[in-house]
């Protein structure tokens, strides 16, 4: 079975691909490598340099490798803030590219198709912990770009029978526990990277975006899922879609740690006293995001295995301490 990764250069693609070649799996990697690592992706997965907004790129992928059967999607612009500023580009790229993929790959009568969606399609949640169920409410441009493409994924299995699954991911953290993988972003704004710059010296502090939150220590939460959890969950929604039932999960592990709780850990992992400095809240987030992962754990079997907050800031500090300049190192 070959399966089409793109973005697999990327921090969560290039994790997933890792797994895959590892269960025995044939990957093809397409990625313009404008936010991905070509180093990042595993020497054994087909690499292919291209655009998903040119369609000749994308037809000449699938030309060259005719037996892709499976595509798992990552490549997509992924930041909230910056969505809010640049909306035509967030909505032109991420959707275009995904209508590009789409109409080549349907002629090439793909079958199934693994959408990397997201929690910010719950900006009015009703209940927390979040559950597939709750109303579709995008929080920012970004989101809506997700949501459109759950929408047309939506008509491409209705029309040819392309089967889909949505994962909608929570706070993606960690690194490969060999070390050799992580995350390497340009701009970096996560949360956890960012406080781990701080021990490696790089930033003078960390910022805490709002302490007079309704949490329990004011600042927000979060469910930070790993993303070797997040890889096995693909592998299990791609092989599951083979019954011919399209499917969506919310992907979280079920727990909410504040931002102070995440710096503390830090400081524990680390041994570095990590300042930290209370600034204003950030536009647009919201006090608590908790997924109910329920449902994938009883139809999949889905289990995270890296779920402690410890061990999470562990593979993210090896990586980064390692390469503390990401894949220039
Ligand atoms: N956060 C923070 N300082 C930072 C970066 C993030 O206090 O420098 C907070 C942010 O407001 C959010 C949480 O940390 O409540 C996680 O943010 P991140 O950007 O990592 O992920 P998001 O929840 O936005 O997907």
């Amino acid at each position: 079975m070959a399966i089409l990764v793109t973005g697999g250069a990327g921090y969560i693609g290039s994790h997933v691909v890792d797994s895959l070649i590892n269960d025995g799996y044939e990957v093809i990697v397409f990625d313009n490598l404008q936010a991905g690592h070509r180093q990042a992706v595993h020497a054994q997965a087909a690499f292919v340099l291209g655009n998903l907004l040119n369609k000749a790129d994308v037809a000449a992928l699938f030309a060259a490798y005719p037996q892709i059967d499976g595509i798992m999607h990552f490549a997509s612009r992924i930041l909230v803030g910056e969505s809010m500023q640049i909306p035509f580009v967030y909505f032109h790229d991420n959707v275009m590219a995904l209508l590009n993929l789409l109409e080549i790959a349907t002629q090439h009568h793909v079958k199934r198709f693994i959408l990397s969606s997201t929690a910010n399609l719950f900006d009015k949640p009703n209940v927390i912990p979040i559950r597939e169920d709750e109303p579709l409410i995008p929080g920012s441009v970004y989101g809506e770009t997700k949501f459109f493409a759950e929408r047309i994924l939506h008509w491409m299995d209705t029309i040819y029978g392309l089967k889909y699954c949505f994962l909608r991911y929570f706070n993606a953290c960690g690194a490969h526990e060999n070390g050799h993988i992580g995350e390497d972003h340009d701009p970096e704004t996560h949360l956890i990277p960012l406080t781990l710059q701080v021990a490696l010296g790089k930033r003078e502090h960390i910022s805490i975006f709002g302490t007079d939150y309704d949490t329990p220590d004011g600042t927000c939460i979060r469910d930070y899922v790993h993303v070797l959890d997040l890889a096995r969950a693909h592998i299990l929604a791609l092989e599951a879609l083979q019954d011919g039932q399209s499917r969506v999960y919310n992907l979280g592990s079920g727990t909410g740690y504040s931002v102070l709780e995440v710096i503390e850990a830090a400081r524990a992992v680390t041994g570095h006293p990590i300042p930290a400095v209370v600034g204003a809240r950030r536009a647009g987030d919201l006090p608590v995001l908790v997924a109910d992962s329920t449902r994938i754990k009883r139809e999949l079997g889905w289990q995270p295995r890296y779920d402690s907050l410890r061990v999470m800031v562990e593979t993210a500090w090896r990586w980064h301490k390692a390469h503390p300049d990401g894949f220039a190192d």
